[in-house]
C-alpha cells in the first residue's frame, strides 16, 4: 500500500494518548475528526499575534485580522472551486447553513410547493425543511432512495413542475452510501428547483468542485475535515445567495441604518450578522491547507482500504448485518441482532476504541433499514491497518461476551 498514516499520525498529538489503558483507536470521524497540529497553530497563532475584531477597527492589529479572515475566505474559495471568495458564507456549521437556506427562501415558497429531499437524511437535512413546510403550507416529499443508493427510472416523477427545493446529502452519515448526485441534480435542474447538496461527510474525503456540480448551494462543517468546531460554510451561486433573505440581522451585514430602514450589505456579508467566528475561519483555511497538502487520491484510497478491510472480514461473520456499501465508502455501519449496539459501544470503549452507535441523527434512515440504531465505524486519514483489525478484533470478543 503506498500511503502510510504513522508519519501523518504524528500532527494529530491526540492520537497517541490511552485510553483506560489501552491505545486510543479513534473510529468515530465521522462524527468529527482530530485536528492537525497546523489547525491548532493557526488558532493559537491568531490569538497570540492578531486578535481584533474585523471589518471595523482601522488599526493594526484589525487590519492584520481582517486580511486573514479574508484570506481564510478565500482559501475555502479555492478548496471547493468556488469561482470568488463572495460566495462562501461561514456558518456554525452544516445544520447552521441548511437553516440559513431554509428560512432565506421562505418567502418564495406558496402553498402546494413541493420541497424534495431523499431517505437517507441526515435530521439537520431534513428537520428544516418539515419546518419550513409547516410553515408555508408547502409540501414534504420524500425521494425513497435504496439503502444502496441506487437511482431507478421511476425516481424522476418525484421531480415535478411544483419542486422548488431539492436537497439531498452527498454521502449517508449513518451507512456511508453516496447517492446518485448528478442523475438527481440534472432531474431538479430540468424543473427549476434551487439545489443544496449536504457535503458534510464528502469534504473530508473527496476533492470538492462546486462548479463541476453546478449546484445552487454547498453546505459542510469545518470539524468533519479536520477544522475547528463552530464553523463552516454555505456555498451559493450569485442568484441563489441573492435571493435569500438573512436568517439574522444586525451589525456587519448593513451598510447604512435609520431608524425607519436597512440598507444591507453586499454579499457576502450582507449574510453574516454580528462578529464571526474569526479563529475558526483561519482555522478552516488550515485545514483546507493541510488536505490540500495531502494526495487526497492516496488518502482516500487509504480510508477506503480501510473500510473495505473491516467488511470484508466482518462480512464473513453469519451474525453481524452490515448496511453499507462493500466498496467507495470509509465507514461500515453494521448491527448484530439480539445485542444492544450501545452494548457493543461500551464493551469497545472499554478497550479503548472510539465508535459511535446509535441512529446517527437519521430516525427515518434507521426505519427504512428496520433497526433501531447501528455501530458504526468511521475512518479517516491518520487510522491504521492494525487500528482497523484491533476494531475487528474486539468487536468479536464483544459478540462473543454478549451472545
Ligand atoms: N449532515 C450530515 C450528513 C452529517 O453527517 C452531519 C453531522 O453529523 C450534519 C449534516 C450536521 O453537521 P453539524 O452538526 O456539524 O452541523
Amino acid at each position: 500500500m503506498a500511503f502510510d498514516p504513522h508519519s501523518l499520525r504524528q500532527d494529530f498529538p491526540i492520537l497517541s494518548q490511552q485510553a483506560y489503558d489501552h491505545p486510543l483507536v479513534y473510529l468515530d470521524n465521522a462524527a468529527t475528526t482530530q485536528k492537525p497540529l497546523s489547525v491548532l497553530d493557526a488558532i493559537q497563532d491568531y490569538y497570540r499575534s492578531f486578535n481584533a475584531n474585523v471589518h471595523r477597527g482601522a488599526h493594526y492589529l484589525s487590519d492584520n485580522a481582517t486580511t486573514r479572515f479574508e484570506q481564510a475566505r478565500d482559501t475555502v474559495a479555492r478548496f471547493i472551486n468556488a469561482p470568488e471568495q463572495s460566495h462562501i458564507i461561514w456558518s456554525k456549521g452544516t445544520t447552521e447553513a441548511i437553516n440559513m437556506v431554509a428560512y432565506g427562501l421562505e418567502h418564495l415558497l406558496e402553498k402546494g410547493d413541493e420541497i424534495l429531499i431523499t431517505s437517507l437524511e441526515h435530521h439537520a437535512n431534513l428537520v428544516p425543511w418539515q419546518q419550513l413546510a409547516f410553515r408555508t403550507g408547502a409540501r414534504l416529499r420524500i425521494l425513497p432512495l435504496t439503502s444502496q443508493g441506487e437511482w431507478e427510472d421511476e425516481y424522476a416523477s418525484y421531480f415535478t413542475d411544483r419542486t422548488r427545493i431539492f436537497a439531498t446529502t452527498q454521502v449517508s452519515n449513518a451507512i456511508g452510501v453516496h447517492t446518485p448526485l448528478q442523475a438527481m441534480l440534472t432531474q431538479a435542474k430540468q424543473h427549476n428547483a434551487f439545489t443544496l447538496v449536504d457535503g458534510a461527510q464528502a469534504v473530508a474525503h473527496y476533492p470538492i468542485d462546486v462548479q463541476a456540480l453546478d449546484c445552487d448551494f454547498y453546505v459542510f462543517s469545518g470539524h468533519k475535515m479536520y477544522g475547528p468546531t463552530g464553523i463552516g460554510v454555505l456555498y451559493g451561486k450569485s442568484h441563489a445567495l441573492e435571493v435569500l433573505i438573512p436568517y439574522q440581522t444586525g451589525g456587519e451585514m448593513v451598510q447604512h441604518v435609520t431608524y425607519q430602514s436597512t440598507q444591507f450589505n453586499t454579499l457576502p456579508y450582507r449574510l453574516e450578522a454580528g462578529t464571526p467566528h474569526i479563529e475558526g475561519a483561519i482555522g478552516l483555511a488550515a485545514a483546507c491547507e493541510f488536505l490540500t497538502q495531502q494526495d487526497r487520491h492516496a488518502l482516500l484510497a487509504w480510508e477506503q482500504s480501510l473500510a473495505h478491510r473491516v467488511y470484508t472480514r466482518l462480512h464473513k461473520e453469519s451474525h453481524v448485518a452490515i448496511y453499507s456499501p462493500e466498496k467507495h465508502t470509509t465507514l461500515v455501519s453494521l448491527s448484530v441482532p439480539n445485542i444492544h449496539t450501545l452494548d457493543l459501544n461500551a464493551y469497545l470503549d472499554s478497550q479503548g476504541i472510539a465508535v459511535r452507535a446509535g441512529s446517527h441523527c437519521a430516525h427515518p434512515l434507521m426505519s427504512q433499514l428496520g433497526v433501531a440504531g447501528t455501530l458504526r465505524a468511521s475512518f479517516a486519514c491518520y487510522n491504521t491497518l492494525e487500528e482497523a483489525d484491533r476494531f475487528c478484533d474486539v468487536l468479536l470478543e464483544a459478540i462473543d461476551l454478549l451472545t
